[in-house]
């Protein structure tokens, strides 16, 4: 029997909600496979401010470093719209990242062939899409120094953003990719802007470097990032996984989690490097959306982007691919019935709450089994 520790950060708004969900699963595959797991469960974001003055305690930090993944659900909510800026809800989730070093994030995009119609582009382009962005998360414009706006002497002001990357920083996220790609169907395409970045310039050449030192029989691509952003609308199936920057990585994966219809159905993961003694990497796992302070308490949340955060931590962090694609599968199978939650819900269809797109999730998975 193998266990895994597992630290859940429920957090706001609907993250309660839908990390109950999660912990059903949770039992459902104790029950139904050799591996158990030990879970702790701590406060984060404005729960956590409330209860400790800060946005995660010492004690959360603590549990997150010691656990073999995270799964993290919301944080947030105008009830902290007042808090000081350190202390808002959002830096317990930025203390983690930097704290663990996570310098990679997983989106993949799925378009679950039953929501092809919820998409803004005509079904048959989305249909069956299954792609996954990599976005650098550690570095960039969002964090190179200097960063500052300043007063001129002729007093207009003038504001700095600085894009900088090392040679080792594009190195390790391209390196993660290449190997995410070699599980997939080993094609990577690299965004920058090397016409007119330095950045891109260097970016381009290590992608490059990495790819001949060691992974030439993955098929490499190289695509500018605005043309990426195009493509990604005019015929998003040409790719398989994408690989840029901090900056472009949050554009680029905005675009395509919307080709795949709702925001309660997108999981992600941020990974950090692999420890050479333990053989594991930090690991975190959440739904792309907020709190969404205007349905919590109701029952309404769509749990299916917590659920398949789930599935990724299975995955990625777990080695238990075959329950990934079990978990994978009874959401496309409770899709097929047509069972969908009011973020999802079209005329016809069968609406349920958090608890029952939970539950029909937990019948499909015996269904299945
Ligand atoms: P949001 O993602 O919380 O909600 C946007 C809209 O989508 C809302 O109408 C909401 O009801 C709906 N929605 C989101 N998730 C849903 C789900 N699972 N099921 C059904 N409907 C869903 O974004 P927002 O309203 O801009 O932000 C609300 C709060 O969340 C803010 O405080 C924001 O800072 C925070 N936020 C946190 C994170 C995070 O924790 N990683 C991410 C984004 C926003």
């Amino acid at each position: 029997m193998t266990t895994h520790k597992l630290l859940l950060l429920p957090g706001d708004g609907i993250g309660p909600e839908i990390m109950t969900e999660v912990k059903s699963i949770l039992g459902w595959i104790e029950k139904n496979s050799e591996v158990s797991f030990e879970t702790e469960e701590d406060l984060v974001g404005g729960s956590a401010y409330d209860a400790h003055g800060k946005s995660i305690s010492e004690e959360a930090m603590k549990l997150a470093h010691n656990a073999d993944a995270i799964l993290f659900g919301a944080v947030g909510g105008e009830k902290w719209a007042d808090v000081p800026y350190d202390m808002r809800p959002e830096a317990g989730l930025l203390r983690l990242r930097k704290d663990l070093d996570l310098f990679a994030n997983l989106r993949p995009a799925i378009c679950y062939s039953a929501l092809a119609q919820a998409s803004s582009l005509k079904p048959e382009l989305v249909e069956g899409l299954d792609i996954l962005i990599v976005r650098e998360l550690t570095g960039g414009v969002y964090f190179g120094e200097p960063k500052e706006i300043v007063t001129l002497e002729d007093g207009q002001k003038r504001a700095v953003d600085t894009q900088v990357y090392t040679t080792s920083e594009i190195e390790r996220i391209t390196k993660m990719a290449f190997d995410l790609a070699r599980t997939r169907s080993n094609k990577l395409m690299s965004s920058e802007k090397h016409n007119v970045m330095k950045s891109g310039v260097l970016w381009k050449e290590v992608v490059n470097a990495v790819h001949k030192d060691g992974y030439q029989d993955v098929e490499l691509g190289h695509i500018l990032a605005d043309n990426c952003a195009m493509q990604l609308v005019r015929n998003p199936k040409q790719f398989d996984v994408i690989v840029c920057d901090n900056l472009f990585g949050d554009m680029l994966s905005d675009v395509a989690a919307m080709l795949t219809g709702s925001l309660g159905m997108l999981p992600s993961a941020s990974l950090g490097a692999v420890d050479s003694s333990t053989g594991q990497r930090a690991a975190l796992y959440e739904p792309v959306h907020g709190s969404a302070p205007d349905i919590a308490g109701t029952g309404a949340a769509n749990p299916i982007a917590m659920i398949a955060s789930l599935a990724m931590a299975l995955r990625y962090s777990f080695n238990m691919g075959k329950e990934a694609d079990l978990l994978d599968k009874a959401i496309a199978g409770v899709l097929d019935q047509n069972i969908r939650t009011g973020d999802i819900y079209t005329n016809g269809m069968t609406k349920v709450g958090t608890n029952g797109m939970g539950a029909a999730i937990l019948a499909q998975l015996d269904a299945q089994a």
